[in-house]
């Protein structure tokens, strides 16, 4: 027997996990890498694939899953508004019986799990910047609601199994992730624009660009989720994990024009449905609670993920 702890990841070939498998392997850890390769992909996790302490299993979290793990990250969901949005039936499933398969797999196993959550949790929010014990403005029955409320069911769970069961959780809000490994058609804001911009195209504002969003790059959003796993039991969070250097979706596009040196212009989309107007976290909590703030300045985190996509595309 392996005196290594073995970690799943679920949803571990997407953007976040794959990185996150990097870290786990990079500090020593087995990991088992669950995901049905629904928007995740092979290639993201390559160089990991021949490692003997690396397992890949296709597998999707909708269906029970029985192996011996010691902790689990359970990232498994599409996350970008038209990726779930394609079957949003599907994504519901995911988040909601997803969090049951993998908390009845924690509970059996007594291994210690992570939720990925997410800023959404907060619908478009009245209370600005959000803090944990905001409780959200979240419209149940339009386009978001399938990821919404499918995430917010996933909270609930953990915390019902915490208390009827004493199982071990943690619950990480994610705020806005970027960097290398984004899919470049996944329409997500940041790698939207770089793509936009390295092809000289039109960049695409929705509605007039005044609404905020933060954005935190990818291996900060890694270290926080890490200081969570490792913190002390009674550290279930919610925690917000989230860059608070808030700014307009135009800064955002000025920015990447300026730093590409594109020749795009700024041409407007119509505001898609239920859009929050406004996204930042407050992460007093995580600071004081783990130790952790982002490092990475937006300047540096967009020149890692311009040349990222400089070199993939
Ligand atoms: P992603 O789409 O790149 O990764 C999600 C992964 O889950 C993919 O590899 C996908 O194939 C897999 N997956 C989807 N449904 C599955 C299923 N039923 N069974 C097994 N695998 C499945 O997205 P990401 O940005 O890496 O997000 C990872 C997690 O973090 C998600 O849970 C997301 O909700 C959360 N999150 C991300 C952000 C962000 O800005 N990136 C913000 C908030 C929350
Ligand atoms: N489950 C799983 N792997 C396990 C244990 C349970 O996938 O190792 C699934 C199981 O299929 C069940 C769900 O997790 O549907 C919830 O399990 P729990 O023990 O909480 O509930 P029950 O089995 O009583 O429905
Ligand atoms: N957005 C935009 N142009 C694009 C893609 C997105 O103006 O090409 C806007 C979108 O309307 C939203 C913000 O950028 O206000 C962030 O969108 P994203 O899909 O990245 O994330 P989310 O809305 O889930 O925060």
């Amino acid at each position: 027997m392996s005196a290594r702890k073995k970690v799943l990841v679920t949803g571990g070939a997407g953007f976040v996990g794959s990185h996150l498998c990097d870290r786990l392997m990079a500090d020593g850890f087995d990991v088992l890498c669950v995901d049905n390769f629904y928007t995740g992909n092979r290639d993201n996790i390559i160089d990991l694939i021949d490692n003997p302490h690396f397992e890949m299993m296709r597998h999707d979290v909708t269906f029970p899953l029985y192996v011996e793990v010691d902790e689990i990250f359970n990232l498994a969901c599409p996350a970008s508004p038209i990726h779930y949005q394609l079957d949003p039936v599907q994504t519901t499933k995911t988040s909601v019986h997803g969090a049951i398969n993998m908390l009845g797999l924690a509970k059996r196993t007594g291994a210690k799990i992570l939720q990925a959550s997410t800023s959404e949790v907060y619908g478009d929010p009245e209370v600005h910047p959000q803090t944990e014990d905001y409780l959200g403005n979240v419209n149940p029955i339009g386009p978001r609601g399938c990821y919404d409320e499918g995430k917010r069911c996933a909270e609930t769970l953990f915390f019902d199994y915490h208390r009827q069961y004493g199982t071990n959780i943690r619950v990480a809000r994610i705020f806005n992730t970027y960097g290398p490994r984004m899919h470049p058609d996944d329409g997500r804001v940041v790698s939207n624009f770089i793509v936009q911009a390295l092809r000289d195209k039109p960049i695409t504002i929705y509605g007039d660009g005044s609404q905020t969003r933060s954005f935190c790059y990818v291996s900060d959003l890694i270290d926080g989720l890490m200081a969570l796993m490792e913190t002390s039991d009674d550290v279930t969070g919610p925690v917000n994990l989230g860059n608070p250097r808030e700014m307009t979706i135009r800064e955002l596009a000025e920015q990447i024009i300026t730093m590409t040196g594109s020749k795009s212009e700024l041409v407007e989309k119509p505001l898609p449905g239920d859009d929050p107007t406004q996204r930042c976290p407050d992460i007093s909590r995580a600071k004081s609670q783990l130790g952790w703030s982002p490092a990475v300045a937006l300047e540096d985190g967009l020149e890692k993920t311009i040349g990222y996509f400089k070199d993939t595309l």
